[in-house]
């Protein structure tokens, strides 16, 4: 097939069905053959935003009081310097409350000395609903299978392209998330949907989700509340958090 005829057929596909985009099964499940995405410079790391006034603060750097840990005790992360961090063998946080639908600002910084190769280097993760994971991963001059790098959607989409900023400096994500929807008998009525801003630079396009986040396969979705609270991962590495707010949308109950 010529590419032209190629792309033509793309086009067809892409009009009778604008919202079908699918996890590409051209490369394997955390293939490290697939290309790597091109690295963007993004703009210096600013000083923290302050929140519109409609956002609910999940994390102002003064405590953890919106968060509880994997048992639902007090977080058990370090809070210090206007900033959380990861308190490696404590587990993952989630927040108190639950959230569908919504836009979300997370601040967060890998340790400024590199520590570890790969997956092994500040990695923690953005879950929103405590399911869909947009990895948190130091993918300055760090090498990992792209659907596992910083900014993916954790084993089904790569970033579009890499807007790193080197370890230590703080890093900004933008999320729109919009949750997906079951029938009363459990079918899915529509999929999870995630755009997600780099430190300013688009990395995640509306990409459609296939289900729930797992490590070397692609669960199908599993039905689930429409409100569901937010986690942050401890993958065992000291990952700096600030400046979290959310704004729930109005599509949620
Ligand atoms: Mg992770």
């Amino acid at each position: 097939m010529n590419a032209t005829v190629r792309l033509a057929g793309i086009a067809t596909v892409l009009a009778a069905a604008p919202a079908a985009a699918q996890v590409s099964t051209r490369w394997p499940i955390h293939s490290l053959d697939r290309p790597q995405p091109r690295v963007v410079g993004p703009a210096p790391a600013e000083r923290p935003e302050a929140p519109p006034t409609d956002a609910i603060v999940l994390l102002d750097g003064s405590d953890l009081s919106a968060w509880a840990g994997d048992s639902g005790q007090a977080a058990p992360w370090k809070v210090e310097n206007g900033y959380a961090e990861v308190l490696p063998g404590s587990g993952s946080i989630h927040t108190r409350r639950g959230f569908g639908d919504c836009q979300l600002h997370v601040e967060w910084a890998a340790p400024r000395t590199p520590q570890g190769e790969g997956q092994e280097r500040g990695n923690s993760g953005v879950y929103l609903m405590n399911t869909y994971e947009v990895q948190v991963l130091d993918s300055y001059d760090n090498r990992t299978y792209p659907d596992g790098q910083a900014a993916a959607v954790y084993g089904q989409y790569p970033p579009l392209v890499n807007a790193s900023r080197p370890p230590g400096e703080w890093q900004t994500y933008d999320i729109v998330f919009h949750r997906p929807h079951f029938s009363a008998r459990g079918k899915v009525e529509r999929p999870a949907r995630l755009t997600v801003f780099h430190n300013g630079v688009l990395v995640q396009d509306d990409a459609v989700l296939s289900g729930p986040t797992a490590h070397q396969r692609r669960p199908p979705y599993s039905v689930h509340p429409d409100t569901l609270p937010l986690m942050l991962q401890n993958h065992g590495n000291p990952v700096r958090y600030r400046n979290i707010w959310i704004r729930p949308l109005d599509s949620t109950p």
